[in-house]
């Protein structure tokens, strides 16, 4: 008999042990208990979501042969407590190779996918390029690295902060932040809620969960795990709906009873959902990486919806980072830290006509502040008075510009558009 127990403990503990886990819905749940108003902003996203795909046209999938490509412009923050956890520039060129592929269902295994589900399987046309310019407009890998007193990281977004031992993200309507590091228990990575504030926005990766090579290590050395986490960032639920037969609100997705573990074969089926059985090898599942292979073309929509204007991924088409002319000048990551970020406000921005920026240091009243352009030349110079600058821009061309406080060395950024 104690033998018996015995054996039921060590399976038990050895599933536990050889289980993916994605904490994103915990995270989700999490965040919106200790902010109610993120749950009324989602249900609006939801609501407009839905309208839009009424609105579209029946019988379409709204992709062409002349749909652009959605490229999204990707910082990598590296948190590492060890040097051997400082991986390199190979492993994370890895990671984006397989984000380009999966995305562009331009992987090797496609094969794989069963019939049933083949003619569901999507190129999402969404790329991914590591940034060339930083927030400040110089030049970037895309990769920051970070030394850290931190030994393991977990949902409390630490990781997000270079307060406390983690690593601020660079502004969301112009990049990806994924952040690389170690990660407490089984947990492989979770992912932002969609609407949640600039400063925690991206997804959050086990080291040993991220890329091809270096600390990746199997069975999460495939990529999938930054794959599926980047599925969650752009709306898409987990495909079984987190509950028993639950609904992630995609058509061509089949309900699933519950998670997958391993790598499951042949025909399953559950929830009703013969005679295709569940979709065990979509990447919104807990398969392991070797065995998920696609995105369906309903979760494609879903992802895609959520550039359209208005939506919140929307600014994200319009961010030069990757595209840029970097400025002269060390870049981001080698600047001290500044202070009092907050006391300099920027708005409207983007900007039209005007652009106002606000001073909350009394200390800095009476100094001017300069406008440059993105090749660093001024293009307009005014005091503060009463804490307030207000810049014409009316007549600049559109683009990037950055505003810097005499005696500053922080610069603010300033998007003009147009009218
Ligand atoms: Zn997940
Ligand atoms: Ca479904």
């Amino acid at each position: 008999m104690k033998l018996f127990v015995l054996i039921i403990f060590c399976l038990s503990a050895y599933t536990v042990m050889a289980q993916r886990e994605c904490l994103s819905q915990q995270y989700y749940e999490q965040e919106l208990r200790a902010n109610p108003a993120l749950a009324k902003k989602l249900a609006e996203l939801d609501a407009a979501a839905r309208q839009l795909k009424e609105t579209a046209t029946s019988g379409t999938t709204g992709i062409s042969s002349g749909t652009p490509v959605i490229v999204i412009p990707v910082v990598v923050h590296i948190l590492y407590n060890s040097p051997s956890l400082n991986i390199g520039d190979a492993q994370v060129q890895s990671q984006i190779d397989v984000l380009n592929r999966d995305y562009r269902r331009l992987n090797t295994d496609t094969v794989s996918t069963p019939l049933v589900f083949r003619q569901r399987a999507a190129d999402c046309y969404i790329e991914f390029k590591l940034a060339k310019v930083d927030p400040r407009g110089r030049a970037t890998s895309g990769i920051v690295r970070k030394s850290t007193g931190i030994q393991f990281f977990g949902l409390d977004d630490r990781i997000k902060s270079s307060a406390v031992g983690g690593d601020d993200a660079w502004d969301a309507d112009r990049y990806l932040n994924i952040w690389v590091g170690s990660l407490a228990g089984n947990l492989l990575g979770y992912s932002s809620v969609v609407g949640c504030t600039k400063d925690k926005d991206g997804v959050v990766i086990a080291y040993r969960a991220f890329g091809t090579s270096g600390t990746a290590s199997a069975p999460y050395d495939k990529g999938r795990t930054v794959t599926h986490e980047i599925g969650h960032w752009l709306g898409l639920r987990h495909i079984w709906g987190d509950q028993y037969c639950g609904n992630d609100y995609i058509d061509d997705t089949p309900p699933q009873q519950t998670s997958s573990y391993g790598c499951p074969q042949g025909t399953i089926t559950s929830c009703g959902n013969n005679p295709s059985g569940n979709m065990y090898m979509n990447y919104m599942d807990l398969t392991y990486d070797a065995c998920t292979n696609l995105f369906t073309i309903g979760q494609r929509e879903k992802m895609r919806s959520l550039f359209a204007e208005g939506a919140p991924r929307n600014a994200l088409l319009y961010s030069d980072a990757c595209t840029a002319t970097p400025i002269e000048g060390p870049a981001e990551a080698s600047l001290p830290e500044q202070e009092n970020e907050d006391a300099v406000k920027v708005f409207p921005n983007p900007a039209t006509k005007q652009v106002t920026i606000s001073v909350n240091d009394q200390n800095l009243s009476g100094k001017y502040i300069t406008l440059y352009n993105r090749m660093g030349q001024p293009v307009g110079k005014t005091l503060i008075a009463k804490n307030v600058s207000v810049f014409n821009v009316q007549h600049l061309p559109q683009g990037m510009y950055f505003a810097r406080v005499e005696g500053q060395t922080k610069a603010y950024k300033v998007l003009k558009v147009a009218d």
